[in-house]
């Protein structure tokens, strides 16, 4: 049991738990699938990392979640996260440790691989009204000297405005998009899911 498979394992059984939450926040906008697709995904991460043997190297256990998520999440979001981890695999190497700035770098590029996937911008009410200012709060982290613990706390609350955001605006993107303006007043449900893996490794860093 490593710290990195632990918070791996955290994030996995936090969306688990939201299955039914994110089905019917999807429902209202989108087609349903969003829970259980998340949480089929999610199963079958933490079944490949339990079968990994060495789960001290982020940068291979980012690419399994990435894998992982790739071949089993359907819908919009699935191959969007699975490329988000993949990036973020890519984005280490055999000395990342985790501090405020290989975090930082670690998102830069999970944002960038969704951007380039999805293009979705900012305020097309998607997973992205979440990540960016999570990404943000790195970016300030690092030129204030904050410690990782800080912002973790910091990354919580912007996700959970950034969640509060969505509610606001007319999806652009995905099936949501369908809606148009009847989606205002609705949580998008991706951008919800990124919240609850961030809320997930806070509670992790806590413990
Ligand atoms: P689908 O629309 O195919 O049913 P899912 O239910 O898997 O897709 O996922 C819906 C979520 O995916 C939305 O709530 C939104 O956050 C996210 N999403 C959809 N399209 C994009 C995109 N192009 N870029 C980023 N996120 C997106
Ligand atoms: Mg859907």
């Amino acid at each position: 049991m490593t710290r990195m498979k632990d918070a791996i394992d955290g994030v996995s059984n936090a969306i688990i738990a939201q299955k039914d939450f994110l089905t019917k926040l999807d429902r209202e906008i989108g087609d349903g699938d969003r829970g259980i697709n998340m949480a089929r995904g999610f199963e079958a991460v933490l079944e490949k990392i339990e079968a990994m043997e060495d789960t001290n190297n982020p940068g291979p256990v980012f690419q399994t979640v990435g894998k992982a998520l790739m071949s089993t999440v359907g819908g919009a979001a699935g191959p969007l996260y699975a490329t988000a981890f993949l990036r973020a695999g890519e984005a280490c190497d055999e000395n990342t440790s985790f501090n405020v700035a290989s975090v930082e770098k670690l998102l830069g590029a999970a944002v960038q691989g969704i951007q380039e996937r999805g293009k979705a911008v900012r305020g097309d009410k998607t997973i992205l009204d979440v990540l960016i200012p999570v990404h943000e709060v790195f970016v300030e982290g690092l030129e204030n000297e904050k410690t990782l613990f800080e912002c973790m706390g910091l990354a919580s609350r912007a996700a959970k405005d950034g969640i509060d955001y969505t509610k606001t605006i007319a999806a652009k993107k995905g099936r949501a998009s369908y809606v148009g303006e009847r989606s205002i007043g609705h949580q998008d449900p991706g951008a919800t899911s990124a919240a609850i893996m961030v809320r997930a490794l806070y509670d992790f860093l806590r413990r």
